[in-house]
């Protein structure tokens, strides 16, 4: 079963810290202090916490359930040793991914952003974290929102910023967490354990050969019934208030694209997570540039005299000026390129810049340039050239 050869890189008494002949007590007991330890609420950002965390509620997940529990048992002693060596972190999750994750913004969200994939639908855990967390928060037909509300915004920017990069504040009227309690929701702190789930936060449905879990409708799958609500939010953990957040644009954005910035959504009720936000941006054009992809394009205005003879133009880049050498008897329209000197790429490097020259003619010449060019003009005759030599055209 694809379920029992996962089970074959995995832990999970050692992930909950407890003996195999553990009681199904001392599991719940060990599960319910790891998870309050490194719930990725109180660590944001903390890759570590939300690894361990992930760990912990896929170890439970089996070890919290009898049946499971014995079949893990069986299986392992089935293998042998039953340790086997590094243990896998694919997350099983029915999250979606969507947009372009940009991963430095490591906000909470993320962690199911990276779902293992072909693992939904499975009945474990997958189940209980895509009904959790999901988008939206349609938690089940009687749960409050688990997880607070995706935000959408959009912003402009000039096509310098998004090239390089920037931050823009952005002014959001939504749930934020509740100043008063601090997002928990309860007015002095005290819980007690929700007694319709036994603290677990979920509810283990049987449909046929597979367990399916949802989160637990009196609690809203945090485990715990608030005891005195926090009279500001009424014990919901969140105001609607206007609230500026700077957003940080990373480099090389184009426009129509969308930015994802987990975790920077509406809070969610009782401290749950947050959503996400996402950006739309558009990006004005320039009166320079142009870019495809990570290139940089300008278009210089040249003389005749600079491409037959060769010459130096100063160009300008997102930073400094450059100066780019236009080789002797360079053609009308070709494309130099200056390595380097584009758009700022996610690795640190630069696309290239591509400077293309395009002719100028003068339309009004002084008397010195006229006899100058038509002297050149007939020099020109004289040493054979002919413009339309080898044309298509030409006959
Ligand atoms: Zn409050
Ligand atoms: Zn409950």
């Amino acid at each position: 079963m694809a379920m029992q050869q996962e089970w074959a890189g995995k832990d999970y008494y050692g992930d909950l810290g407890v003996s195999s002949s553990a009681s199904a007590a001392d599991i719940k007991k060990a599960y319910r202090k790891l998870a309050r330890e490194n719930h990725p609420d109180s660590h944001p950002g903390d890759k570590a916490a939300e690894e361990k965390f992930k760990r912990v509620a896929e170890a439970y997940d089996v070890l919290g359930d009898e049946a499971r529990r014995k079949e893990y048992d069986q299986f392992k002693s089935m293998m042998g040793a039953g340790r086997f060596g590094g243990g896998g972190t694919g997350f099983p999750g029915g999250f979606r991914t969507t947009q372009t994750d940009f991963s430095d913004y490591s906000g909470f969200s993320d962690i199911f952003g990276n779902a293992g994939a072909g693992q939904a639908g499975d009945g474990g855990i997958g189940d209980l974290f895509g009904g959790l967390f999901n988008r939206g928060g349609g938690a089940g037909r009687n749960a409050r929102p688990s997880r607070g509300a995706d935000v959408e915004t959009e912003i402009t920017l000039d096509f310098r910023e998004a090239a390089k990069g920037t931050t823009f504040p952005v002014e959001l009227t939504g749930d934020a967490p509740c100043t008063t309690c601090h997002g928990s929701g309860s007015k002095d702190g005290k819980t007690h354990r929700c007694s319709h789930c036994s603290g677990s936060g979920y509810i283990r449905e049987n449909n046929g050969a597979f367990g399916m879990a949802r989160p637990c409708p009196e609690c809203q799958g945090t485990g715990e019934i608030i005891e005195d609500p926090c009279p500001t939010c009424r014990g919901t953990g969140t105001v609607r208030r206007a609230r500026t957040i700077t957003v940080r644009i990373p480099a090389g954005v184009v426009d129509g694209q969308k930015v994802r910035l987990a975790g920077q959504g509406e809070a969610g009720p009782n401290g749950t997570p947050a959503g996400d936000l996402f950006v739309s941006v558009h990006v004005r054009d320039d009166k320079v540039f142009t870019r495809s992809g990570d290139d940089l394009e300008v278009t210089v205005p040249v003389s005749f005299g600079e491409l037959a003879l060769g010459g130096t133009v100063t160009v300008p880049t997102l930073e400094k000026r450059v100066r780019v050498k236009i080789p002797a008897g360079t053609p009308n329209g070709r494309t130099l390129r200056v390595k380097g000197r584009g758009v700022p790429k996610k690795s640190g490097k630069a696309g290239d810049l591509l400077v293309t020259v395009e002719v100028k003619v003068p339309d009004d010449l002084d008397a010195a340039a006229t006899s100058a060019l038509r002297a050149y003009h007939q020099a020109e005759r004289d040493s054979g050239f002919d413009p339309r030599a080898g044309w298509a055209g030409a006959q």
